[in-house]
């Protein structure tokens, strides 16, 4: 993946894409894949960095979906089920088996999530994980030593998919350039070209240095999630807006509180929502939140109540009460719900993820989760191929293996998330032992992977690196910040940038970064 061929392809190329879209997230990078791995001449531009969106600020579960099943909805778990088994096969470095122990206080509660768990494992069918069962107290304990034991009666052990989401999201960029297609971060599209009312092509702009692009394509895709409504509006400025935006929270906590391997998860808090407690990259990952907001900022913040929220329950279901002080990193995301379709739209499809086609024959997906990307792609590209009037190719995602696919006989335990790549990773320290350099004690990283993520991952700013590339910045915020300039040198000297651009970017990431940061 090399940033400046691409741009020097979209200076040049002069017949239209088969499909341009827009956005770098799971849905864009899926689609992406997809309609790459069917033969048709595909681009993709996001506008910051891929996954800077809501792809890299989920759970990080690969998961049918419990709460779903809680509200009936069937068909929805078992299309997830159906991806995460297919995911797993197809991206074993990636996703890893998480076992999840749902502790019960009350005594319903073991049966009544007991039966649930066993529909779940029926319902995965033969790409199910390991059954669910009841445990005793004991065994619940064992599970989870640092679970509040007052009043615990047992509990109910269920097995999911686990993975790193920006991490997906690079592979999934890198499996396009395998499959001849092209992508682009830091891209933005400002405009839609229109011929005869019809969309075709897309004005763009290189954020990095303002040049503007003209690029013809024979559909457009409009995969932005939470910002899916300002691309409609590029088309019809008058169009009624289809996302609900809700915004979800979590913190970062040191490994003591949760010293297992195996996850919390509590399907119905006092107040009606999930928690969950997750084993994650040697840390615990608590969340989530549900917060309806009105605007769309890029970098979400917490809101207090969030906060307290959640550190009040995760001291409700732990022994010991994590402090704000405790907390390594906080993050949000913003998740695209989708709300009642536009009257003057088709409505192609609408399941968890919602496909419109504008009478400018923009085409918009929107909704779903990562989990189902896969799913939403397949279901986008057959709509696509249909509306460009291109032949129609099967397709081949539920056995494509992504980019770096190895099989992972540690899979039930670990990230390999480099995958076959590994060994080149290691290649640049025996090239340069000085690679091998840890870049903070806090943080399992060496320069190594920031070599590698500058040179074959289109990492573009220090940001790129630590919170994408590596997830240093999700992992501990404040130990990210203290190795910035490092990175920042790092880069400049392989990018040729000057002493101005580094410290820009130094000021840019702890700006960024104080977010991130609680006390
Ligand atoms: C708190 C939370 C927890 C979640 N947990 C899970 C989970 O555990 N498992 C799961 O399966 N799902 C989970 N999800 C859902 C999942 O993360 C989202 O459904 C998914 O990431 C949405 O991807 P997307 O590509 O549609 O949107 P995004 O990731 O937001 O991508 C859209 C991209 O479009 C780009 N863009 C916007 N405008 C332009 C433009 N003009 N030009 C170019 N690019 C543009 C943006 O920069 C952005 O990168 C969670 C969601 C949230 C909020």
């Amino acid at each position: 993946m090399n940033r400046n061929t691409i741009l020097a392809t979209l200076r040049a190329e002069s017949t239209p894409w088969d499909f341009i879209i827009i956005g770098g997230g799971a849905t864009g990078l899926g689609t992406a894949v997809d309609a790459a791995s069917r033969g048709y001449k595909t681009l993709l531009l996001e506008q910051h960095d891929f996954a800077k969106g809501t792809s890299s600020r989920s759970t990080k579960l690969i998961h049918g979906g419990v709460r779903y099943l809680a509200q009936g909805n069937v068909v929805l778990v078992l299309e997830a089920l159906r991806e995460r088994g297919l995911l797993m096969r197809n991206a074993p470095h990636l996703v890893r088996h998480q076992a999840f122990v749902v502790p019960s206080y009350d005594w319903w509660e073991g049966p009544f999530y007991g039966i649930g768990m066993k529909v779940y494992d029926v319902l995965a069918g033969k790409l199910g994980l390991a059954p669910s069962r009841l445990l005793s107290r004991e065994e619940t304990l064992a599970q989870i030593p640092t679970l509040e034991p007052e009043g615990l009666r047992g509990g109910v052990i269920y097995y999911d998919g686990q993975f790193d989401d920006a991490r997906l999201a690079i592979t999934l960029a890198q499996t396009i350039f395998d499959l001849g297609g092209s992508a682009s971060n830091y891209v933005k599209v400002i405009s839609l070209l229109k011929a005869n009312d019809l969309v075709g092509g897309v004005a763009a702009q290189d954020m990095e240095t303002g040049e503007t692009f003209e690029l013809q394509a024979r559909v457009v895709i409009n995969a932005t999630g939470a910002y899916a409504d300002a691309i409609r509006r590029l088309d019809d400025s008058q169009v009624e807006p289809i996302i609900a935006p809700s915004q979800g929270v979590h913190l970062v906590l040191d490994k003591s509180f949760l010293p297992g391997d195996s996850a919390i998860m509590v399907p119905h808090t006092d107040d009606g929502r999930v928690l969950f407690v997750v084993p994650w990259h040697d840390r615990a990952i608590v969340g989530t939140t549900d917060t309806p907001i009105n605007d769309l900022p890029i970098e979400p913040r917490a809101l207090p109540e969030e906060i307290e929220f959640l550190l009040n329950h995760a001291g409700r279901y732990l022994t010991k009460d994590p402090t704000a002080s405790e907390v390594k990193s906080i993050f949000a995301g913003i998740r695209p719900l989708v709300k009642a379709s536009d009257k003057n739209e088709t409505a192609a499809l609408s399941r968890d993820h919602t496909i419109l086609i504008s009478k400018s024959g923009l085409l918009t997906i929107t909704g779903g989760k990562w989990t189902t990307y896969r799913k939403m792609a397949e279901d986008t590209v057959n709509q696509a191929a249909i509306l460009a009037g291109l032949d129609e190719r099967p397709c081949i995602t539920p056995t494509l293996r992504l980019h770096g696919w190895r099989d992972n006989v540690e899979s039930e335990k670990s990230f390999n998330i480099y995958g076959i790549d590994w060994s080149a990773v290691r290649q640049l320290i025996n090239e340069n032992p000085i690679f091998a350099e840890r870049l903070h004690e806090n943080l399992p990283y060496t320069t190594a992977e920031v070599i590698w993520a500058i040179r074959h991952e289109m990492a573009c700013t220090v940001e790129d690196i630590l919170s994408r590339r590596t997830r240093a910045l999700l992992l501990d915020a404040k130990a990210s910040v203290a190795i910035a300039p490092k990175i920042a040198a790092l880069m400049a000297s392989e990018l040729g940038h000057d002493e101005h651009w580094q410290k820009q970017q130094v000021a840019d990431y702890g700006e960024l970064a104080r977010g991130y940061i609680l006390v």
